[in-house]
């Protein structure tokens, strides 16, 4: 590429299930090696991302381990209604906080909202640590990056109503031209993943479109599926 590029949202610590020349290197090295490839073509910088407890935890780790890394913490839409329904969501929150203040780990995320993986019964936990995110990001002066999935109006929606942060990441931007013109408007960046190189993916593509390159990130979101942890060393 003819310029450094950042990928901005990735999650090192997962790994392809068919990832053969991976198998049985520890996490470090894995991480190592992803590293190296992604330097050899041009990504010198990538933002980890650890969005459950235990991946947010590797995720401190990882970011001392490595200088090409920065990371980012959060519970995952998908996660926080698991932690409500245990009852444990306050400890999971204040486990967030306390990993978040690490100098290293510069983004609140990934958070938002995810109305295709987790059903009516557990909107409400996910719009309430959304809006825990949100403030945790204003409150530490962290970035915000969302993870959007069919759920667009009440995003858009409970961002207006908090407020967003100064610096807010719309994590693999997913919405039309009519959405992506709203966000830019609010001053947010919207980050593009390989998903706007499909076939099928036009209305994306018009959507980057109206977008100025001053708020376009591009990220991985690596790796696709099938995918599965690695052993923390
Ligand atoms: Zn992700």
């Amino acid at each position: 590429m003819p310029l450094p590029v950042v990928d901005n949202h990735a999650h090192l610590d997962i790994r392809r299930d068919d990832d053969a020349a991976g198998e049985g290197l520890d996490l470090q090295a894995h991480v190592e090696r992803l590293i190296t490839d992604a330097r050899a073509v041009g990504v010198d910088r990538i933002v980890q991302i650890g969005c459950d407890l235990e991946s947010a935890e590797l995720t401190t780790r990882l970011v001392d381990a490595h200088p090409a890394l920065l990371g980012g913490v959060a519970l995952h839409p998908n996660e926080a209604p698991l932690h409500a329904e245990r009852g444990d969501l306050e400890e999971a929150y204040a486990s967030i906080e306390r990993l978040v203040a690490h100098p290293r780990i510069r983004v609140v995320g990934e958070t938002g909202l995810d109305y295709y993986r987790t059903g009516p019964e557990g909107r409400d936990a996910q719009q309430d640590s959304f809006r825990w995110h949100i403030d945790l990001a204003k409150r530490t002066g962290k970035v915000l990056q969302i993870h959007d999935r069919d759920a667009h109006d009440d995003v858009l929606r409970i961002l207006a109503e908090e407020g967003a942060p100064e610096k807010t990441v719309m994590h693999c931007f997913s919405g039309d031209m009519a959405m992506a013109r709203e966000c830019v408007e609010r001053g947010y960046y919207l980050s593009f993943a390989g998903t706007v190189t499909f076939k099928s993916a036009r209305e994306l593509r018009n959507a980057l479109s109206v977008v100025p390159p001053e708020q376009i990130l591009v990220e991985t979101d690596t790796p696709t599926s099938p995918r599965r942890r690695i052993g923390a060393p």
